[in-house]
């Protein structure tokens, strides 16, 4: 084969083919036409030094990192397998800036700009499972069609996606609306829809939602967001309760009408009005 039949590699590699474990030298197959070409040497000598170096950067071993965070969250009472699934399946280093890189896999919210901050993995997890259990989720083991207010670096959305038909995701800073377009575009996630606007008002085109979440924590749930749920469907958002305290409020609707239920307690950045 020469080197113009051989076909183009498929980026991104696979690990195997970057750290270059089990991959055939490329000299063993340039000897058996009894020539050595010079690409074939370097490719020889790009392997044998990739297979030297120790995979230590986060692009190497993030999903060894991850793995070691899902369990941590299991420690502490994680146990839908497949929010478990979707948490190990979400790269979350590639959701923060470089410099933060090193945190990404631990279980603290981050910084991403303009006074916002990527939610807690544990948090992510109780709310996905605390949606899991809403009555439709139950019966088909998917979050349907998904509401999310406040996309900010689109990590969530990307989690919910792995568990939903489609994700709608409203931000009201439209850098971080951008931000998260990136990030989402990078990791060719195409189930996510995000609307730069007002979450407040939900997104009426996109109604009814069989699951509706909130990333940010208001005085009062707005009426939308309930006129906006299916039935059969759930809500998780962070709510002021009495003494200004946040806690998670969950809210099915059924044939009779909506029931509320109150979680944790939480602590989420503020629901704000209109768009910056
Ligand atoms: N789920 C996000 C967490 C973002 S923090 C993640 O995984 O990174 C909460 C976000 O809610 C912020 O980006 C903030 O700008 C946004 N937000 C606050 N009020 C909002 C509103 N009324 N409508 C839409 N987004 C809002």
């Amino acid at each position: 084969m020469t080197s113009a039949q051989r076909p183009a590699p498929k980026f991104p590699l696979p690990l195997e083919r970057i750290v270059g474990a089990g991959a055939k030298p490329a000299a063993t197959r340039t000897a058996a036409s009894g020539v050595l070409r010079p690409q074939a040497l370097m490719q020889q000598a790009a392997a044998d030094a990739a297979r030297r170096v120790v995979p230590s950067g986060l692009g190497l071993d993030s999903v060894e990192v991850r793995r070691r965070l899902v369990q941590r969250l299991q420690s502490k009472g994680l146990r839908d397998a497949g929010v478990i699934g979707a948490m190990l399946a979400v790269p979350r280093d590639r959701f923060v800036d470089t410099a933060l890189v090193n945190q990404a896999y631990e279980d603290t919210s981050l910084p991403i700009g303009h006074g916002q901050t990527i939610s807690k993995p544990s948090v992510v997890a109780r709310m996905l499972e605390l949606l899991m259990q809403g009555a439709a989720a139950r019966h088909d083991g998917s979050l349907g069609r998904v509401l999310e207010v406040g996309t900010g670096c689109g990590y969530q959305a990307a989690v919910l996606a792995q568990l939903a038909r489609d994700v709608i995701s409203v931000e009201r800073v439209r850098a971080l609306h951008d931000k998260a377009r990136a990030h989402l575009l990078a990791l060719r996630e195409m189930r996510v829809r995000l609307v730069y606007g007002d979450g407040r008002i939900g997104h009426a085109p996109g109604a009814p939602y069989r699951s509706i979440i909130a990333a940010a924590g208001g005085d009062a749930m707005p009426q939308a967001w309930l006129d906006q749920l299916a039935v059969g469907g759930r809500l998780v958002a962070p709510v002021q309760i009495e003494g200004g305290r946040q806690q998670l409020v969950v809210v099915d609707r059924d044939e009779q009408g909506v029931r509320r239920s109150v979680h944790d307690a939480v602590h989420f950045v503020p629901l704000k009005m209109g768009i910056d």
